[in-house]
């Protein structure tokens, strides 16, 4: 085998030799990952043409459809989540969007755990419903919740796990096996746990989904998105049209800047990981007292912390501060402490290098009615923190510092 015949991506790499090496396809042997800025291709004559049409030809036509180096990133990306394909989009919502309405009929129905992201909600609330789809919310830990949801008509199983910003955690396997049995199909917001902790494919769900703007950037510099799976003729028959012919792709520029991003995405969110709990635990002298909850996947406290611990390597990047008192004094403490804090910005952006905090229900979730907040825990004195790179024990020591001000 010469150099230029390595194959790009072989079967028994290891997850982080993959996220280094999976994709690679070279122009001029160039180490690293080539931008293609390039909106069309040119042919060699109209046969070509013709023959890249009908699809005899594999190569390039037009960057809405495909884009070398948008094509690195797709099958850099699907190696390390294990599934058959990947496609790229502008951002985690178009990613969202596209599996969610590219399958989707009017008079199809959707069970759909209410612990959302704020826009992911629209999406399968506001947006669905103008499209004749109907979706039921249920408590997504609650799996009699999900088999009584069904109807003859259900057709999607969409879930977030786990869920922003209130860190539910979802029995990926059970949800995954009812709906097997039931004939729907099971998509997964994976952004909370990324493709390092979580393979929620090898769980049983059927599409995953990543707002690629959070840890696989985890820069805090593009936003991109990206729907995952096995079933490769429904991602030709269904996905790919909806995708081709209304245009949620990513910039080559993006696609580029991401490529990059997963060389080093295990070693990122393995240190976040790391600095999370450590954080969450240094927290500890305030719960009772002014924190009613300090909420974290992997702490023994966390009412599904035993899902947590069987499904996801880590609990990940992000804890939940609730701040106890009524709802006045609980939200004027957050604010207070969010206001005092000197090292973590006050962001809503999350899976960043930099440690942001956010206060979900005045930003993420404002636009949703008082009671889907509720349901889903965005109460007045939850405050959602990304933990980022800095040492832990500067954010702990920020944390604490401003928590003994409020
Ligand atoms: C941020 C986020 C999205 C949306 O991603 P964008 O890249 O901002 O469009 C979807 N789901 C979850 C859980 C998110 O945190």
């Amino acid at each position: 085998m010469t150099q230029s015949e390595k194959p790009a991506s072989p079967k028994n790499w290891r997850p982080r030799t993959k996220a280094v090496r999976a994709g690679v396809n070279r122009a001029f042997q160039e180490t690293s990952e080539a931008m293609f800025l390039t909106s069309g291709y040119a042919y060699t004559g109209p046969e070509q043409a013709a023959a890249r049409f009908t699809g005899e030809d594999p190569g390039h036509q037009y960057s809405r459809f495909s884009n070398p180096t948008v094509e690195m990133f797709e099958t850099r990306l699907a190696a390390l989540e294990g599934a058959e394909w990947c496609m790229a989009t502008a951002s985690g919502m178009a990613a969202v969007t596209a599996a969610i309405l590219s399958g989707l009929n009017a008079g199809d129905h959707m069970v759909s755990s209410r612990a959302l992201f704020g826009s992911c909600r629209y999406v399968a609330d506001d947006l669905c419903k103008r499209f004749g789809i109907e979706t039921t919310f249920i408590d997504g830990t609650n799996l009699d919740a999900w088999r009584s949801a069904v109807r003859p008509n259900t057709k999607l199983f969409f879930l977030e796990s786990p869920s922003n910003p209130g860190l539910e955690v979802l029995d990926i396997k059970a949800i995954a096996g009812i709906a097997k049995e039931t004939g729907s199909k099971l998509l997964v917001d994976n952004v909370f746990a990324s493709p390092i902790l979580q393979h929620p494919l090898e769980l049983g769900a059927d599409l995953v989904v990543y707002s690629a703007t959070k840890h696989i950037d985890g820069q805090g510099r593009v936003l991109g998105g990206a729907v995952l799976g096995n079933d490769v003729q429904w991602k030709e028959d269904v996905l790919k049209p909806f995708i081709r012919n209304t245009g949620p792709t990513i910039s080559a520029f993006n696609a580029w800047v991401l490529v990059k991003s997963l060389e080093t995405l295990d070693l990122r969110v393995r240190a976040m990981t790391a600095g999370a709990a450590e954080v969450a635990d240094a927290l500890e002298p305030h719960l009772g007292g002014l924190l009613k909850t300090i909420r974290y996947p992997f702490r023994a406290d966390h009412p599904q912390g035993k899902i947590a611990r069987a499904q996801m390597e880590g609990g990940g990047s992000l804890v939940a501060l609730e701040f106890d008192g009524d709802p006045e004094t609980a939200q004027a403490r957050a604010f207070s402490f969010l206001d005092t804090l000197e090292l973590v910005d006050v962001s809503n952006n999350l899976g960043d290098a930099k440690s942001l905090a956010t206060h979900p229900r005045t930003t993420t979730h404002f636009r949703q009615t008082e009671e889907a907040r509720m349901e889903q825990g965005v109460t007045p004195g939850l405050v959602r923190v990304s933990i980022g790179l800095e040492d832990p024990q500067d954010l702990s020591n920020d944390l604490l510092g401003a928590l003994s001000q409020c």
